[in-house]
């Protein structure tokens, strides 16, 4: 049975890279009937903040990414690694380091002199047969994990093929502090162990440190899940995507109007595949994703890109799914709607990006309209000036219908030997405040009647 999970550490507010490491591991899961596991990794107490796990569970949620099981919060562990800890001291597969953090650093300067990869020299490793060195007073040790000498630690990435790594190029990690807090590498391996995490997908940041991670496993009697290292995402600049440089947090998306849908369809594509196929809806993408097709080189953000994706998915969204959205975005501005709006996103939705675009239109049909000056001088005219009386006229008394609309245009039309767009486009700027918008007798046929009288009478 699956199980995976996605691992955060809320050091800083979680963007679109970031976030991918938790689609496929929740994809991967759903994909196979599994469980997708939240686990917090909250130890670096100086940098973790409430506000940073307040964004990776909103925006989790926002994007639809829910866990099964979590979340789970390492700082609320701490006896339970304690508890390995101790296990591990019994079993003799860790040993107490009494090495001054001066003495360390000595030994890592001469190292470099020597330009030899920096690594504790197993100075206070216990070998059979000799007597230890004696215990200086007073210091409270490290203590190191007992790290196979010899052979190497193999494993066969999902992403980036067989890896081996020789024991020789890893030191005795220290899984405990002097004051008995557990250490990063370890307590993934604790936990992934007690989640009974079957596959791991992760940024390849943390190639590094899945050999030591295996070998703890091993020692533990485990065997270790499948790994899957997912390559860097970079931004348009080709830097690593981070916050430093200007990525924005997940739930900003939210707030500039993209659907979680768009936003899924195009993290999925970033760093994943399925033959040509661009856009999918998130039944399709869980239908067909696979550990097999993950990218093996960086991925480049593209915000037209993501745009575009994005517009796609309005285009495919119900009109009442996209009426709720814009709905509540009109309501944060102040703006009541009604029973118009449905059919009013339905009008605009294909030539919106997102739904604030969409909200900018409908909010046209629900306020007042300034129309644009340039586009008012320039359609406005003094020779169409009695048709657009005309037009208001006929549209007192007729049926407010599309049809009839139509009709009565048409009618305006015969009468004054106008042609229609000469008619149409003033009668949008004035309705609207801009003559690009869709065909005149749907605009109208949506806007009230009162309202367009006024607006064609200012005229
Ligand atoms: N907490 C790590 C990070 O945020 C992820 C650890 C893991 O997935 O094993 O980069």
């Amino acid at each position: 049975k699956v199980r995976t999970r996605f691992a955060p550490s809320p050091t800083g507010f979680i963007h679109l890279g970031n976030i991918r490491s938790a689609l496929y591991p929740w994809a991967f899961a759903r994909s196979q009937g599994g469980t997708f596991i939240l686990r917090i990794e909250d130890t670096d107490l100086e940098r973790s903040t409430q506000a940073a796990v307040d964004v990776i569970l909103e925006g989790m949620r926002w994007l639809g990414l829910d866990p099964d099981e979590g979340p789970f919060y390492q700082m609320q562990r701490m006896d339970r690694y304690r508890e390995v800890i101790a296990q591990m001291r019994q079993q003799g597969l860790v040993y107490p380091c009494y090495m001054s953090v001066a003495a360390l650093d000595a030994l890592r300067e001469r190292q470099m002199a020597n330009k030899e990869k920096p690594r504790y020299d197993g100075t206070w490793r216990p070998e059979p047969g000799q007597a230890a060195a004696p215990v200086p007073e007073g210091v409270q040790p490290v203590w190191r994990f007992k790290n196979p000498i010899g052979g190497s630690v193999v494993w066969d990435d999902k992403v980036k093929g067989r890896i081996e790594i020789s024991n020789e190029e890893l030191d005795d990690l220290v899984i405990a502090r002097p004051d008995g807090t557990p250490t990063y590498n370890f307590c993934v391996v604790v936990d992934d162990i007690d989640m009974e995490i079957t596959h791991v997908i992760r940024g390849d940041d943390h190639v590094n440190n899945t050999p030591r991670q295996i070998n703890i496993f091993r020692a533990l009697g485990k065997e270790p899940p499948v790994y899957a290292h997912l390559p860097t995402v970079l931004n348009e600049q080709g830097e690593k995507m981070s916050k430093r440089n200007g990525a924005k947090p997940v739930t900003q998306y939210r707030d500039e109007g993209y659907l979680a849908d768009g936003v899924v369809n195009y993290l999925a594509r970033l760093g994943w595949s399925h033959g040509d196929d661009e856009i999918f809806s998130r039944e399709q993408f869980l239908e067909w994703f696979d550990l097999d097709h993950l990218g093996k080189s960086a991925a480049q953000f593209d915000d037209a890109k993501l745009r575009w994706v994005n517009a796609q998915h309005m285009k495919a969204t119900p009109d009442a799914t996209l009426a709720g959205l814009v709905g509540d975005l009109l309501k944060q501005r102040g703006v009541t709607t009604d029973d118009r709006l449905p059919a009013i996103c339905g009008l605009f939705k294909d030539r919106c990006d997102t739904t604030l675009v969409l909200a900018d239109w409908a909010q046209r049909f629900y306020g007042d309209v300034t129309p644009n000056a340039d586009e008012a001088a320039k359609h406005i005219t003094d020779g169409v000036r009695p048709a657009i009386a005309m037009l208001a006229k006929m549209l007192e008394g007729c049926p407010w219908t599309k049809e009839a609309i139509g009709e009565a245009v048409k009618e305006t039309l015969r009468a004054t030997g106008l042609k229609m767009p000469q008619l149409a486009m003033p009668v949008r700027v004035l309705v609207m405040g801009t003559a690009q918008t869709p065909s005149l007798d749907a605009v109208l046929s949506l806007s009230v009647r009162d309202k367009v009288l006024d607006r064609l009478r200012s005229a």
